[in-house]
């Protein structure tokens, strides 16, 4: 599943192709995503994408007269063809540009979302109720250790909460706090300001951290296997249950917190 760093490095390596460029046709092949894709999305077609920014884990084109929202759900990713290039299987939507060039969906397990939210329109659902960007100046240590006081979750599920800090899926939520050095089970409101510190910092540092190795091979995105949207990281715990912890050599466990796998090492992580 793409998270926050791959999204993120997605928006880096598309955002030239579509800056600028008039959508002459929108095809969609498949509607039926995780929502159904809605007729309203078709009103893109003929406006110039202002910009391409990114909101949690939706993609955003911005028009003059709205916004077209991207998931990539469990499998999604975007690739950049020449218009000439024929559609597979699992290729759900193409976004024809003036340039010549079509941004092309691929989904093959159909999670993923195409949206479209108009500018005087009401507020999608989606983008509600979001708590900030992790990387922005608006995510500090003062503010998770407030937010933290009244939490009765452990640290792992309070930091994947949305409404808390946006864009910390699984994989970076056990990272950051192999970093931080804090037992994932910790009861949130219990932590220090000191350790609320050193968890908003980790965060900060892992995600900046996959950001950057994804765009090393951001070159390899236009060719024609080359997929916008996923990539190889060097993970210190996540994928790496009974194997040894690379600080300590102690063997690595994982158990599971609100349904979800967490590895960690019980030596390094109090
Ligand atoms: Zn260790």
């Amino acid at each position: 599943m793409p998270e926050l760093p791959e999204i993120e490095v997605s928006r880096i390596g598309i955002k030239p192709y579509v800056e600028g460029q008039t959508v002459t046709k929108l095809e969609v092949r498949q509607p039926k995503l995780r929502w159904p894709v809605p007729d309203s999305i078709y009103d893109i077609e003929g406006q110039v994408i202002r910009s391409l920014k990114r909101r949690a884990k939706y993609l955003i084109l911005e028009t003059n007269i709205g916004y077209a929202l991207i998931h990539f759900g469990m499998s999604g990713s975007l690739r950049i063809l020449p218009e000439s290039s024929v559609p597979g299987r699992h290729d759900h939507v193409d976004l024809h540009l003036s340039s010549g060039t079509v941004i092309r969906y691929n989904d093959p397990r159909r999670f993923g979302a195409w949206l479209w939210q108009a500018k005087q329109g009401k507020r999608l659902q989606v983008l509600e109720n979001l708590g900030p960007e992790p990387l922005t100046d608006a995510f500090t240590s003062e503010y998770l250790f407030v937010k933290s006081r009244n939490r009765c979750t452990t640290i792992k599920e309070f930091i994947m909460n949305n409404s808390i800090v946006v864009g910390v899926g699984n994989i970076y939520a056990s990272e950051s706090l192999f970093m931080s050095k804090i037992h994932p089970k910790r009861q949130a409101r219990k932590l220090t300001s000191e350790e609320i510190e050193i968890v908003v910092e980790s965060i900060k540092v892992v995600l900046t951290t996959a950001i950057q190795q994804g765009g090393t091979t951001l070159k390899d995105y236009t060719q024609p296997n080359g997929k916008l949207g996923y990539f190889f990281q060097e993970l210190q715990v996540y994928g790496r249950t009974g194997k040894p912890c690379l600080v300590c050599n102690n063997t690595l466990e994982s158990i599971k917190i609100g349904q979800r796998n967490t590895v960690f090492c019980s030596h390094c992580q109090k």
